[in-house]
């Protein structure tokens, strides 16, 4: 079964749990704590560079000893280290350990003084009012910690970043398969949505034998759940079940459309037919029982009066009245990106130079980059102060580029009152200024707001960084009045990012469309800290097409000249 980097990063991650369960060296928690990381921003399948002979010690942080490992995963699919730690530690005790507020320490403890060991057993002394020495079980951290043992049920879904390396394997494998005429992962991941819960790949095949056999013996299939004549279900090894139906030619634009959805966009589009006196279904649309369309989505759309409506829209928020007037937005596309504007160096914690990093973006086909390393901040290790700024201000002026401009920016932390953690006068000498919040996620609505409407009053900030400050699978997002900041970014000339990391994809699509509606345009950010990272605009960029913006609502569509001219009348 192939391994692919999200597996390594997580056994890493776990390891580094059971390590901080039996209180190891702090020093090698944090590598393979690190080495995690440097995995998940690796773009790149590490089995891919193995397969290739390539070093992987030339990585970030990867050692001859963690390289070893990521080898022994690859081939194996385990570690023998992961295996022997986890033999040392009650079962349920490293699930404790991802509840709020709880560290090492206290795990250890809850163990020693209460037997607790899982999150069923805290669940059930917490409900009986047990007093468990927890700083908290009467104050806030109790109240998150309740309410984390209680999402513990809610199903996790799969981030469209893990999908989609499996998607395009899948597509690949079928597409090769005898018969098969096409193959398309439809449902929610063809709609662009950050998050997946299962696959739904449709095949076009007139020998769906054949097509059921290549998938079911997809390497990566864990449990066949149910396997018929023109459809089958698996459940693959990292957990996400997947569902094929094979439909002959003549049907799959009718079945592309009705498996892409969603339910209400669907609706919609049957009463059409239905108020035409057509009949649509996923074999086709029918007047009486003769077909008149089916083979593809466009024949199926122009059948019921409307154009073809990208995937991306079929919400139901409004597309279809779009379509009908002819108001179908244009879509931006990478191709529209001029530029980049939030790209980190290993000044701060990224993990190639200022030259590397603009040369991966001249690569990458960007006209301009800045760079907006983190500001030195809550005594992180690896924030530049206002020396340090000004040193990189001077490495950028001194960089011979051709074919790419650099810009100087700054990711300053936006402090619990929503001042900025630089003094003016550093900030006075860069082209722009990106403000994000990095700490107190979770002050009461009013004061989170006022925080961020402090902050965009800031003369000098140019940008806000993932608003939202969520993490998908891990942090809810924070509680703000979201028109206010909006508003005040259209009036202050200020911009919304859209951050393409994969767990942030922030601002969320349906943000994306209010700062579009007030005319405020989002600065699409790869965050890249590594060279691949530039890699990560294009599917980012998929949360702007959900919200129907098209280029003219992204700044960094601009040329240079007109960007330089805009950034600078923002401040
Ligand atoms: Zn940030
Ligand atoms: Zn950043």
């Amino acid at each position: 079964m192939p391994v692919h980097n999200e597996t390594i990063a997580a056994i890493f991650d776990e390891i580094a749990d059971l390590l901080e369960l039996g209180d190891a060296n702090a020093f090698r928690i944090r590598a393979y704590r690190r080495a995690a990381q440097t995995v998940r921003a690796h773009t790149r399948e590490l089995k891919d560079e193995l397969a290739a002979g390539r070093d992987l010690d030339a990585l970030p942080g990867i050692g001859a000893d963690l390289a070893g490992k990521i080898a022994e995963i690859v081939r194996t699919g385990s570690c023998a280290l992961l295996k022997e730690l986890k033999a040392g530690v009650p079962r349920g005790q490293p699930q404790l350990l991802k509840l709020p507020g709880l560290g090492a320490k206290r795990v250890r403890e809850l163990h020693a003084r209460h037997g607790i060991t899982t999150p069923a057993q805290l669940e059930r002394a917490l409900a009986k009012g047990k007093a468990l020495g927890l700083p908290a079980a009467t104050t806030a951290t109790g109240a998150r910690l309740a309410a984390a043992l209680g999402r513990r049920s809610e199903p996790v879904r799969t981030l469209r970043a893990v999908a989609a390396p499996i998607a395009a394997a899948l597509e690949a494998r079928l597409r090769a398969t005898r018969g098969v005429t096409a193959a398309v992962v439809a449902g929610s991941f063809r709609r662009g949505r950050e998050t997946v819960g299962d696959l739904d790949l449709l095949v076009s095949s007139e020998a769906p034998a054949a097509a059921i056999e290549a998938f079911c013996s997809f390497d990566e299939v864990a449990e066949v759940v149910a396997r018929g004549r023109t459809r089958a279900a698996v459940v693959l090894a990292s957990g996400l079940p997947v569902d094929l139906r094979v439909v002959p030619a003549a049907s799959f634009g009718a079945a592309l459309h009705y498996f892409t959805g969603n339910k209400t966009h669907n609706i919609r589009v049957r009463q059409l037919a239905q108020r035409a006196g057509l009949k649509l279904n996923e074999y086709g649309l029918f007047r009486g029982s003769r077909r008149i369309a089916g083979a593809t989505e466009e024949q199926v759309f122009r059948a019921v009066g409307l154009p073809f409506i990208p995937p991306e829209l079929r919400e139901d928020r409004g597309e279809i009245e779009a379509a009908q007037a002819g108001r179908l937005p244009q879509l931006v596309t990478r191709a529209d990106l001029k530029g980049d504007l939030h790209v980190h160096t290993d000044a701060s914690d990224g993990t190639a130079p200022l030259g590397a990093m603009v040369a991966a973006a001249r690569a990458a086909g960007l006209a301009y980059v800045g760079i907006a390393d983190h500001s030195k901040f809550l005594g992180a290790t690896h924030g530049l102060d206002a020396a340090a700024l000004a040193r990189q201000g001077e490495a950028i002026d001194a960089l011979a580029t051709r074919g790419i401009t650099v810009l100087k920016g700054v990711e300053v932390d936006i402090r619990e009152d929503g001042s900025l953690a630089l003094p003016d006068a550093a900030l006075a000498s860069l082209d722009y200024v990106i403000g994000a919040v990095h700490t107190a996620f979770t002050l009461p609505e009013r004061r989170q707001t006022e925080r961020l409407l402090r902050a965009l009053d800031h003369p000098r900030l140019t940008i806000l960084a993932h608003p939202r400050g969520r993490l998908l699978n891990e942090r809810p997002p924070m509680t703000f009045d979201m028109n206010a900041v909006v508003a005040r970014a259209a009036e202050r000339g200020a911009f919304l990012e859209l951050n393409c990391q994969p767990a942030r994809l922030d601002l969320p699509d349906v943000d994306c469309e209010l700062a579009r509606t007030h005319g405020v345009r989002l600065a699409v950010g790869s965050d890249a800290h590594g060279t691949d990272g530039f890699a990560l605009l294009e599917p980012g960029l998929l949360q702007a097409r959900r919200a129907g913006c098209t280029a003219a609502d992204i700044l960094t569509t601009l040329p240079l000249a007109k960007l330089r001219a805009v950034l600078a009348a923002a401040r």
